[in-house]
């Protein structure tokens, strides 16, 4: 079998993929409400909110837009806090919908600054809200959303989060936190296909959203908020992956949330040390590593593109190269969702094979 280990899509459990298999029923039939009702239930549980939440058919970054184009006006001032390239993309949403964009970025490899979140805020009255991803996945680094959040809130500022690889995996307490918006997508980690986003919506974003004039169909909240009523989303979803979900949802809720994220914890930790035992060395500031993705810095002298050719032909392994600026320097292991120390090990084993024939040479 294939060990795919990129940071989405991730593998499903044999459940998850049985239940895809079922003929389609009228989304706006009894059966099928009854299943978005039940997701939706259950999703509320693991984002830990009693806010508003929405199942939307698109990827990750269609949440990301929907956030967007929901909360603000053309010419809002937002801060657009980024430690790597979707950091990079929540900013380039919000300023290509007309939205003044503040950036505040940060070395890739290193975590946000609460300090520096903090000055930009007071340097800064007319900023409304604050765009940040919790678990940048192109760096391998979560950000310290406990601080930021309290920082952002002093001020009193809209927080949207997107949570995209961190939600299910790492925890992300949306009330506990006063997480305005916080996004997640159904590849990351919660065990189904891609097609799905999840969205919650606090009370303070449907106060934003009653005047943000961004222009909006597809995504329109309130076109969910009134579908979702009667138990529908407006427009046809990705019935399957709904099925999907249902099934996760069920498995993840019975493993528990707490052994879940002890879980991402202990195999994050295993990789880390593996790859180091290996000779290898993380990409980025460690006390940030993220639980659901390795970033690994590519040795001197050794083309990763080869390396993962040959761990993908030879061993069967999918290891994810590097985004934008990090390309060539680095490559991820993913590990979220369906995972174990048992997939790590596969992993590291085959790195072990493959990297003396690539060149690498660890140093004694
Ligand atoms: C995967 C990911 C996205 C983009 O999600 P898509 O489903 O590919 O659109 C955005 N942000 C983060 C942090 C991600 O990991």
């Amino acid at each position: 079998m294939v060990e795919l280990r990129i940071p989405g899509p991730t593998p499903c459990p044999p459940e998850v993929l049985q239940t895809m298999s079922k003929q389609m029923v009228d989304h706006r039939g009894e059966e099928f409400i009854g299943i978005l009702n039940a997701v939706t239930a259950k999703l509320k549980q693991v984002f830990m909110t009693k806010n508003d939440l929405y199942v939307l058919t698109g990827s990750g970054t269609g949440g990301m837009e929907a956030a967007v184009v929901n909360t603000l006006s053309p010419g809002d001032k937002v801060l657009a806090v980024s430690i790597g390239a979707f950091g990079d993309r929540f900013a380039t949403i919000a300023r290509i919908y007309g939205a003044e964009v503040v950036p505040l970025n940060f070395e890739w490899g290193k975590a946000a600054d609460p300090d520096a979140i903090r000055k930009a805020l007071q340097a800064d009255a007319k900023i409304k809200a604050v765009l940040i991803t919790h678990n940048e996945t192109s760096t391998g680094i979560t950000n310290d959303l406990a601080a930021i959040s309290s920082v952002v809130k002093s001020f009193d500022k809209l927080l949207v989060v997107d949570a995209i690889s961190s939600l299910g995996s790492i925890k992300c307490p949306v009330d506990e936190w006063h997480l305005d918006i916080a996004i997640s997508g159904s590849q990351k980690g919660w065990m189904a296909p891609p097609g799905l986003a999840f969205i919650s919506v606090s009370p303070d974003a449907w106060k934003a959203h009653a005047s943000a004039k961004m222009p909006r169909y597809y995504w329109d909240f309130a076109q969910a908020k009134r579908f979702l009523e009667r138990g529908q989303t407006p427009w046809t979803p990705a019935v399957s992956v709904v099925f999907a979900m249902d099934v996760a949802l069920d498995m993840m809720l019975k493993e528990g949330l707490d052994n879940i994220f002890a879980r991402h914890a202990r195999v994050s930790k295993a990789a880390r040390a593996g790859v180091k035992s290996l000779g290898l060395s993380l990409f980025g500031d460690e006390k940030y590593a993220s639980n659901t993705v390795t970033a690994i810095t590519v040795p001197e002298g050794i083309n990763v593109r080869e390396l993962r050719r040959a761990l993908r032909k030879e061993h069967q392994v999918v290891l994810a190269g590097g985004q934008g600026k990090l390309e060539e320097a680095i490559f991820r292991i993913g590990h979220l969702g369906w995972v174990t120390e048992a997939n790590i090990e596969k992993v590291l084993s085959a790195l072990k094979a493959a990297l003396p024939r690539a060149g690498f040479a660890a140093e004694k």
